[in-house]
C-alpha cells in the first residue's frame, strides 16, 4: 500500500514539474479549467524568468480565482495528497516533498505525510492549516474549546480517534461537524465513512488540538460512571477540578446546569474557557460536597447562598469564595478563587508607561492628601494595583486603614477590614469608623453609593490620602459618576488628585508570536491611514500547547492616567460636558486614552489589534502611533 502511494506520488511529482498538481487535476476534472487554459499558462510560465507554481500563472491569468478552487475542492469531495497540493502552490520544495516519500515508506506504518512534514519542519503548521481553510474552503474549528457530542464520540474508541487525528464535534443540520487534522487524506476519509456515514461536514484543526479532545472526552466519558452515590468518587471529583483550576491558573470555576450534563468551565485570562461536561446526575452530590465544604444549609436549595472555604493542595492552598445561585435547572456554582498569587506586584511591575508611571508617584500617589481614584470594570485589575500603591506608601511613619470586600492580599502592618454584611459589619458602619483611627490613609474597596463618595471627599478635604476603585468605563466617567452623585463640583474639583483607568488585556503567547501586518479594515477600525502606523511591530499568537491555542497567555495592563490640572478643575467646576473635559485633559494635562495606550503596546507587540479594538472604549479618535510614542517614551 505505501508503496504504492510512494510510487503515485513520485510520478505526481514529476507531473508537477511539467505543470498539473493535483488542484490543476481536479479543475480539469471538475471543468473548471480546459486542457488549452492550461497548456497556454504552462507556456507562459516557461516564459518566466523565476520559476513560478502553474496555479499561480492560471490564478494571474484570471483564468482561475479562489472560490472557484474552493467549489471544486468542496463539490468533488476527492482525497488529494496534502504534500502534493503545498508543493503545486510552491510551500514546499519538490525535494523535501521526496524525502518526506522518503521518511513514510521508511518509519512506522501509517506515519502520514502531513505529520512528516510538520514534524521535520518542512512546513508550518499555522501555513498549513491556511491552506486548507483559507485557499481550499475547509472551515477551522478549535475541538479542544467546542462542545463535543458525548453520544457522537462514542461511537468509536479513543484508539481509533487517534489513528486518524478526527474527532466528531456535533450534529448539524447538514451533517456531523468532524474535525481533521488532514481533510483530504484518503483513508481518514474513507474510515468516518464507515463510523459516521456520507453524511459528514468535513472541517480541519491542529492535529494536537484534535489528540488533547479526544484525551479529554475520553476522560470525560469514563466519569460517565461516576456513581452518584459514591461519596469518595465525588470527593475525589471536586478535588480534581480543584486542582485542574490551579494548575490552569484560573480565576473561576463554573459549574452549571444545562438540560442534559452538567458544564463545567474555567475563567482564564478573562476568557471562560470550556473544560468538561459531566452526567448531569452527578451535579447535586457535587453541590454538596462544596456546600459541606463551605459550611452553609446544605438543604436549601430555593435560595441563592454564598460561602468561603480553604483548599489544599500539594505545594500550596487557595481561598476559595463560592457562591450558589438558583436556576431553572437547578443550583449552578461559581468559585471564585482569590489570592492565586500571594505576590504583590510593586508598583512599578503592574506595566505603566515609564513616563505616566512616574507622573502617577510625583503629582498623585506621593502627595500628602487627596483622593486617589482607579477605575474600570470587574476584572481590569484594579485591586492588583489598589495594593501595589498601598505597599508603595507602606511605610513605619504611616498609619494605613482599609476597608474592603473581601480582603484579598493581606499586607504586614496595615489595619485591614474585610466588610462582612453578614454580622452586620456594613460598609457605612465600617466608613464612620475608619475615620476615627487616625489614618493617614484611607483605603475605600469601592465607591458604591453616594455616602461612600462623601466619606472619601470629606476624608481628603481634612488631609488624608484616599485611595479607591469605581466601576467606570474611562477616566472622565469617574469625574462624570461623581458629578451624579450629587457631589458639589468644586468640592469634587478641590478633593480629586487623579483618577487613573485600567483594564487588562490578554498578552499575546510568546511561544507562538509571529509579526502581524493590519489589515485595511483593522486600520478603518482603529481610524488610522497607512502611514499613522510608523514603524509597528505588530504579532499575533499562532496558537500552540502553550497557551491552548488560543494564542493569548497572561495578561498586560492598559492605563489611562488624568491629573487633575487648573484647567480641568476649572472645566468640573463649570460643569462642562463630559466630552470637553475629555478634551481638555487631552490637550493640557498630556492624557494618553486607554485605545492609545492599547495601541502602543500592540504594536509594541504584547498584544493584539484585536484585543484593543474588542475590550478598551473609542471616545476619542487615537493620535498617530509615532507620536503616541513620543510621548509615553520617558525616563521613569
Ligand atoms: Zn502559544
Amino acid at each position: 500500500m505505501s508503496t504504492l502511494n510512494t510510487a503515485r506520488h513520485a510520478k505526481a511529482a514529476t507531473e508537477l514539474e511539467n505543470g498539473n498538481g493535483p488542484l490543476v487535476k481536479l479543475l480539469l476534472q471538475e471543468k473548471v479549467l480546459t486542457d488549452r487554459q492550461v497548456e497556454y499558462a504552462a507556456r507562459v510560465r516557461n516564459k518566466l524568468e523565476t520559476p513560478r507554481p502553474l496555479l499561480e500563472v492560471l490564478k494571474e491569468l484570471d483564468l482561475i480565482n479562489d472560490d472557484q478552487i474552493k467549489k471544486a475542492v468542496k463539490d468533488s469531495r476527492m482525497p488529494m495528497c496534502i504534500g502534493s497540493i503545498l508543493m503545486e502552490m510552491g510551500y514546499i520544495k519538490p525535494d523535501d516533498l521526496q524525502r518526506a516519500f522518503g521518511i513514510q515508506k521508511s518509519e512506522k506504518k501509517g506515519y502520514k505525510i502531513g505529520e512528516i512534514l510538520l514534524e521535520k519542519g518542512f512546513i508550518d503548521e499555522q501555513l498549513l492549516l491556511e491552506v486548507l481553510s483559507v485557499q481550499l474552503g475547509f472551515s477551522q474549528v478549535e475541538p479542544e474549546f467546542t462542545r463535543i457530542d458525548p453520544k457522537l464520540f462514542s461511537r468509536a474508541p479513543a484508539r481509533w480517534y487517534e489513528t486518524h487525528d478526527v474527532i466528531p464535534l456535533q450534529k448539524q443540520d447538514d451533517g456531523i461537524l468532524i474535525a481533521f487534522a488532514d481533510p483530504l487524506d484518503k483513508q481518514d476519509l474513507e474510515a468516518v465513512k464507515q463510523v459516521f456515514g456520507d453524511k459528514f461536514i468535513a472541517a480541519v484543526a491542529r492535529r494536537n488540538a484534535i489528540k488533547l479532545a479526544v484525551g479529554k472526552c475520553h476522560s470525560s466519558n469514563l466519569k460517565q460512571d461516576i456513581s452518584a452515590s459514591d461519596e469518595n468518587a465525588i470527593i475525589r471529583l471536586a478535588d480534581e477540578l480543584l486542582l485542574a483550576a490551579v494548575q490552569r491558573d484560573a480565576s473561576d470555576i463554573h459549574i452549571e446546569p444545562l438540560k442534559d450534563c452538567m458544564r463545567v468551565r474555567f475563567r482564564q485570562d478573562g476568557m471562560l474557557i470550556h473544560f468538561q461536561d459531566f452526567p448531569a446526575k452527578i451535579l447535586p452530590a457535587l453541590t454538596n460536597r462544596i456546600k459541606v465544604l463551605c459550611e452553609v444549609d446544605i438543604t436549601e436549595k430555593r435560595r441563592h447562598q454564598g460561602g468561603r472555604f480553604y483548599f489544599d493542595y500539594p505545594g500550596g492552598h487557595v481561598d476559595l469564595r463560592v457562591s450558589f445561585y438558583v436556576t431553572v435547572n437547578g443550583e449552578k456554582i461559581v468559585l471564585r478563587l482569590l489570592n492565586r498569587k500571594s505576590v504583590l506586584l510593586d508598583i512599578k511591575d503592574i506595566g505603566l508607561p515609564g513616563k505616566i508611571q512616574q507622573r502617577f508617584l510625583e503629582d498623585a500617589l506621593c502627595l500628602p492628601s487627596g483622593i486617589i481614584l482607579i477605575t474600570g470594570p470587574t476584572g481590569s485589575g484594579k485591586t492588583t494595583t489598589v495594593y501595589s500603591c498601598i505597599n508603595h506608601i507602606n511605610d513605619p511613619q504611616t498609619s494605613i486603614i482599609t476597608a474592603e470586600e473581601p480582603v484579598e492580599y493581606v499586607i504586614d502592618g496595615i489595619a485591614q477590614c474585610s466588610i462582612n454584611p453578614k454580622i452586620n459589619l456594613t460598609f457605612e458602619e465600617t466608613l464612620r469608623h475608619i475615620v476615627r483611627q487616625d489614618p493617614d490613609v484611607i483605603v475605600i474597596g469601592e465607591i458604591r453609593d453616594q455616602f461612600s463618595a462623601e466619606i472619601a471627599v470629606q476624608a481628603a478635604l481634612t488631609g488624608h490620602k484616599v485611595l479607591t476603585t469605581f466601576h467606570t468605563e474611562d477616566s472622565i466617567g469617574g469625574l462624570v459618576r461623581l458629578l451624579n452623585m450629587n457631589i458639589e463640583p468644586f468640592l469634587i474639583a478641590s478633593s480629586v488628585v487623579s483618577i487613573m483607568a485600567q483594564r487588562l488585556l490578554r498578552r499575546i503567547c510568546p511561544h507562538c508570536a509571529a509579526p502581524y501586518k493590519p489589515t485595511a479594515a483593522d486600520l478603518q477600525r482603529i481610524g488610522y491611514s497607512a502611514h499613522d502606523i510608523g514603524d509597528a511591530h505588530f504579532q499575533k499568537g499562532r496558537g500552540c500547547g502553550h497557551c491552548q491555542y488560543t494564542g493569548y497567555k497572561g495578561r498586560v495592563g492598559i492605563f489611562e492616567l488624568l491629573i487633575l490640572d487648573e484647567q480641568v478643575r476649572n472645566a468640573i467646576i463649570a460643569q462642562k460636558p463630559s466630552h470637553e473635559i475629555r478634551e481638555i485633559s487631552i490637550e493640557s494635562t498630556g492624557l494618553i486614552t486607554l485605545l492609545e495606550d492599547g495601541l502602543v503596546k500592540a504594536a509594541a507587540g504584547q498584544t493584539t489589534i484585536d484585543e484593543v479594538l474588542r475590550s478598551l472604549p473609542r471616545l476619542h479618535k487615537p493620535r498617530a502611533l509615532p507620536e503616541l510614542q513620543r510621548l509615553l517614551e520617558g525616563s521613569a
